[in-house]
């Protein structure tokens, strides 16, 4: 059975995202979605919201699971029985980054590979970072992320 990893902050999870899980899920047995809760930025979303999010927006996904976790990637995918990490790539800007994980990774964990889908030219632009500054200024993010999410976000800036 071929086990997949999607580690991220997912604070919050974008339709990039998404769609890096959808066309993720496609290409393996089961792809478990790893959010990461030692994450060195301060979240704006508590970990078990970040999950929740993602647990709503995958229950139709047979092959899906979602579960938190900290320490290293690696030691994470061994828990799961996973051989790959899977991550997304929207540009140039993400690759310097992505590669030097990956390889470090490789070093660290040999029977382990990581493997890049493109992000959809839809969502090359997107991110969470984003998301948070324009909902903070409260402008309309609903092309951005699902409804679930956007509720999440609205109350949030709403207290
Ligand atoms: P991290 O904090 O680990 O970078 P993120 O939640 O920001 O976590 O992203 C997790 C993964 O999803 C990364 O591989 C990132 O490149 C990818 N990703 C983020 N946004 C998009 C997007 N719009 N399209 C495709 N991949 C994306």
């Amino acid at each position: 059975m071929k086990i997949a990893l999607y580690p991220g902050s997912f604070d919050p999870v974008t339709f990039g995202h998404l769609d890096i899980i959808v066309r993720g899920s496609k290409i393996v047995d089961k792809l478990v979605v790893g959010v990461l809760t030692n994450s060195a930025k301060s979240p704006l979303f508590s970990m078990e919201e970040r999950v929740r999010m993602i647990k709503d927006l995958t229950k139709d996904m047979e092959n899906v699971e979602v579960a938190a976790f900290d320490g290293l990637t690696v030691d994470y995918a061994r828990r799961c029985g996973a051989t790959i990490i899977l991550r997304g790539l929207r540009a140039v800007t993400d690759f310097e980054y992505e590669l030097q994980l990956a390889q470090t990774n490789k070093v660290i964990a040999a029977d382990i590979d990581t493997i890049f889908l493109t992000t959809n030219l839809k969502y090359s632009y997107l991110s969470s970072s984003t998301v948070k500054e324009i909902a903070s200024f409260g402008g309309d993010i609903h092309a951005f992320v699902p409804e679930n999410v956007m509720e999440k976000m609205k109350d949030r800036w709403n207290r």
